[in-house]
């Protein structure tokens, strides 16, 4: 294979690899800031990628983009609720945003194509002024005495390619390019789930604004399938278990897997009647994980890439895209002052993770058997608010009550002392006095 160097117009100030939501949104602002930005996409867009439902706060993102007219004008399914289906097919009360939000502001979010969503984003970073190279996969990092300096990548052709730069952003989702690299990657002790998912035209749609909820529907043994109507008359629908669940009685095909697991809610088996599958029978077995660092010399972990959560919630979107404009304006101020060491990052981390460990919790009640947001909100009626809030994305703020009340029902987690920036004594440096008080991760 020919080394050549790729010679863009002038020196980079950021490399961003990978073009999903994390990365068009961090080229976004930093282009906008001024900079020089490249965007390295392995993939031609538009390109299929799983995860289409949205949370009231990805608003505040989307805002700062620029996007939401643009968001108001697609086609793009309105949804206003999640709601949770039991077993038995018995749908709950939905959780109705704008019981907590202003209706027409965040209240309102949205089902997403993802091929069509991502392309609007990354779009959106070139007309910014980011340079988008797409087809073009990035192989290493390079590095500089242990100082990560850009990155090597090859093209369609096989022809290799350096691109080096002040800082370098690793965007690549949750296969977590530099965080497998540097052996960095944290499994969760416990969220460790098997999903298998495909499509449906045709299938029913509940009434109103009802018609775009995300549907939570239970299966034994703290298995689920989301429901997600998409336009176009589409239906996302997949299954989340243990793998031992989903595979046992030696069924490993996922058509399989999906038809049997139908049968398992009589509100999945309902809906789905009257539509007709379309396309593929998708699997994924990499599940929760998280970054021990955020940041490195010339680093930093964006997106996925940063940290997976398990999706029963929905938070990936709206943690890549507030993570993606955060990076976006912390690299800009590192890059302005001249200075963009890993601690610079320490508030980036702190702020992301204290968002994750919030939902990481909820997302612990919601697998234990003892759980159910009926039984917390019977109990403390005046909870409920908080739990809408979560499952907005309003991860941010104080939900010591709410975990308290959770607790008489189900362990939770304590938060994990990882994320924060590299510190040269190879220490994670985060800024919350929590995870100080832990020692290094063993
Ligand atoms: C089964 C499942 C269901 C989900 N459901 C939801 C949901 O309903 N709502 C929600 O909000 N989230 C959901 N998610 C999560 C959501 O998909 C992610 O959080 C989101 O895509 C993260 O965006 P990102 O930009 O960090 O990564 P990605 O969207 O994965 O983008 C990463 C990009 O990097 C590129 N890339 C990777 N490696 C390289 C390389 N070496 N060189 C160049 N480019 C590279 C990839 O091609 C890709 O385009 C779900 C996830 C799963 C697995």
């Amino acid at each position: 294979m020919a080394e050549t160097r790729f010679k863009p117009p002038g020196p980079i100030d950021a490399v961003i690899i990978g073009g999903g939501p994390a990365g068009a949104s961090a080229a976004a602002v930093l282009a906008e800031h001024g900079h020089s930005v490249v965007v390295l996409e392995r993939e031609r867009f538009p390109r299929y990628h799983v995860g289409e439902s949205l949370l009231p706060f990805t608003f505040e993102p989307l805002r700062r983009l620029g996007l939401i007219e643009r968001m108001r004008a697609s086609a793009f399914v309105k949804k206003y609720s999640v709601q949770f289906v039991s077993p038995s097919g018995k749908a709950s009360q939905p959780f109705y945003f704008f019981d907590r939000y202003d209706r027409d502001t965040v209240a309102q979010t949205w089902q997403v194509l993802r091929s069509e969503f991502d392309q609007m984003l990354l779009d959106h970073a070139r007309s910014r002024g980011a340079t988008v190279h797409e087809g073009l996969k990035v192989t290493g990092l390079l590095k500089e005495e242990g100082r990560v300096i850009g990155v090597r990548a090859v093209d369609d052709a096989a022809q290799a390619h350096e691109f080096r730069a002040r800082m370098t952003l690793d965007c690549t989702g949750k296969e977590a390019f530099a965080a497998v690299r540097e052996n960095w990657r944290i499994k969760d002790p416990r969220l460790n789930k098997v999903a298998v998912w495909t499509y449906y035209e045709g299938a029913q749609r509940d009434e109103g604004i009802d018609a775009g909820a995300t549907t939570v529907a239970m299966i034994p043994d703290k298995g689920w399938f989301w429901y997600i109507p998409l336009h176009e008359d589409r239906v996302s629908v997949g299954v989340v278990a243990e793998g031992r669940y989903l595979a046992r009685a030696g069924v490993k095909e996922p058509r399989q897997i999906f038809e049997r697991e139908i049968q398992q809610n009589p509100w999945i088996a309902g809906h789905l009647a009257s539509g007709r599958q379309t396309g593929p029978h998708y699997l994924t077995s990499e599940y929760s994980f998280h970054s021990r660092y955020c940041a490195s010399e010339g680093l930093l972990l964006v997106g996925d890439a940063f940290a997976f959560l398990d999706p029963v919630f929905s938070s990936g979107l709206m943690l890549a895209l507030k993570s993606g404009v955060m990076a976006g304006d912390a690299v800009h101020e590192g890059l302005l002052a001249g200075d963009c060491s890993p601690s610079r990052f320490a508030e980036y981390a702190r702020v992301l993770r204290e968002g994750l460990e919030n939902m990481r919790k909820l997302v612990y009640a919601f697998y234990n058997e003892n759980f159910s947001f009926r039984r917390v909100i019977e109990k403390y009626p005046d909870l409920a608010g908080d739990i809408t809030d979560c499952l907005s994305g309003d991860v941010n703020k104080d939900f010591s009550r709410l975990w308290a009340a959770t607790r008489e029902f189900a362990d939770l987690p304590e938060s994990l002392p990882v994320g924060g920036p590299l510190a040269p004594n190879g220490e994670c440096r985060m800024a919350n006095a929590e995870a100080e008080e832990h020692a290094q991760l063993g």
